[in-house]
């Protein structure tokens, strides 16, 4: 295109000289001719945003504000999708002056607002995306938006900024993994967490024979959580049943995220919030009830009572001592009366009655009490040091400590029943005391 043509004056040349241009027919607030000049540009050229632009401009001048409102909104969402949202946002609330009763404009300007928050912390985890690649094949800009699109509605991506997500996935190593390959053993101290991106892990245990299927895995969820911010063991076998790419962050990874984090606490929060290790455990502890009462697991249920009374407590969960039974020990006297220490062995409750609210604390999360609803009355079954199944029935107090120690069992804290500001509440001291014992631990 000739240099000329640039020039507004250019195509006056071409018409006859009495013509004003559409600006000219602005400035001399023709605004009757202007609008018909640029709506017979449109035709030509529907996709030309300046002539909606002036447009929408020249509707106002007319008082048309219904016609200037939906050419605004037509261009702001022209410029929204090219990524111009702060644009796209001006012209919506330059519209929402000319119509201010419109409440649709509103929720236009929030959806704007979303998307490019949305927007950044995609470009920031796509960044972070393209460094987890390393130098290997296959990150090509396609493969990265399908890494996004899965990933996109996961807790993570939800729960961290762009910043954080950046950090992490830039920590990161892509792994391929064919179907059937075991990612690692039950039992092993393997310290790594993996994220998975595309297809299914399923954590398995051996029974009898064969592999049983414990729990299946998928998109956004998180593995290892606990082998790698708690030093734990793996709860079980994982394995993929069909080809998978996941994301894994390893100890130097996890260090790499942590220096200059702006956020570790909240940022390690993020990274437990799942907490399916945990979830993984319970579901095993109760598909593997402990068979034999043998000298080992006296002594055990002795330490535990000592434990708890030393503490002092009124029941301790073995899983609270990192042994992985189904077994708890209470005592509501803290070893004023012998009588009253009760070890329970594989406990189911049988029945519920009632309801109680009382304050509550756990010796696995210090510092941290609040009120939980319980049930005023259990009825429930275990078995003793004797090998004999018992009924338990107890109520207030005792009915509570027995709820307690049987949810540690199933891998629920008592902050897990907590709602709203209390839930809020607890979790900003759990945060606390999770960011004390990584502090020790790292
Ligand atoms: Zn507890």
């Amino acid at each position: 295109m000739a240099i000329k043509s640039w020039f507004r004056g250019g195509s006056s040349k071409q018409q006859a000289p009495q013509e004003y241009t559409i600006d000219d027919l602005i400035v001399l607030e023709k605004y009757d001719e202007a609008s018909e000049r640029l709506r017979a540009r449109l035709s030509v050229n529907p996709n030309d945003l300046h002539s909606h632009l002036k447009l929408a401009e020249v509707y106002a001048q007319l008082q048309k504000f219904d016609k200037a409102v939906d050419e605004f909104g037509y261009v702001a969402d022209e410029y929204a999708s090219d990524g111009f949202y702060d644009k796209g946002i001006a012209l919506l609330s330059k519209a929402m002056k000319l119509a201010p009763l419109d409440s649709s404009l509103r929720f236009k300007i929030e959806k704007l607002q979303r998307e490019k928050g949305m927007e950044h912390v995609r470009s920031m985890a796509l960044e972070g995306l393209q460094k987890a690649g390393g130098a290997r094949a296959g990150t090509s800009a396609v493969e990265l938006k399908k890494l996004w699109h899965h990933l996109a509605h996961g807790t993570l991506v939800q729960h961290l900024s762009g910043e954080q997500l950046k950090r992490l996935f830039s920590s990161m190593e892509y792994e391929r993994l064919e179907s059937g390959t075991q990612v690692v053993e039950e039992g092993s101290q393997n310290a790594f967490l993996l994220l998975i991106v595309i297809g299914v892990v399923e954590a398995t245990i051996p029974d009898g024979g064969k592999m049983i299927t414990v729990r299946s895995f998928t998109s956004g969820d998180i593995l290892g959580d606990a082998a790698l911010l708690e030093r734990g063991s793996w709860p079980a076998t994982y394995r993929t049943v069909e080809p998978v790419t996941a994301l894994r962050l390893s100890r130097a990874g996890l260090e790499a995220t942590l220096v200059g984090n702006p956020d570790p606490r909240g940022f390690l929060d993020v990274l437990r919030e799942q907490h399916n290790d945990r979830d993984v455990a319970a579901t095993i502890r109760r598909l593997r009830p402990v068979v034999e009462i043998d000298e080992r697991l006296r002594k055990l249920a002795a330490d535990m009572v000592e434990t708890m009374h030393a503490a002092p407590g009124v029941g301790l969960a073995a899983p609270q001592v990192g042994v992985d039974l189904r077994l708890a020990v209470v005592d509501v006297t803290v070893g004023e009366d012998p009588s009253q220490v009760r070890i329970l062995i594989n406990p189911e409750i049988e029945h519920r009655e009632g309801l109680e609210t009382e304050v509550e604390g756990c010796l696995s999360l210090p510092g941290i009490t609040d009120k939980v609803d319980r049930p005023a009355f259990v009825r429930l079954q275990a078995t003793n040091l004797e090998g004999e199944r018992v009924a338990l029935e107890a109520q207030g107090y005792l009915a509570r400590a027995l709820c307690h120690e049987l949810d540690h069992l199933d891998g629920i804290l008592f902050t897990d029943h907590l709602r709203g500001l209390r839930k809020e509440r607890a979790r900003r001291q759990l945060k606390r005391l999770a960011a004390e014992r990584e502090e020790v631990l790292v």
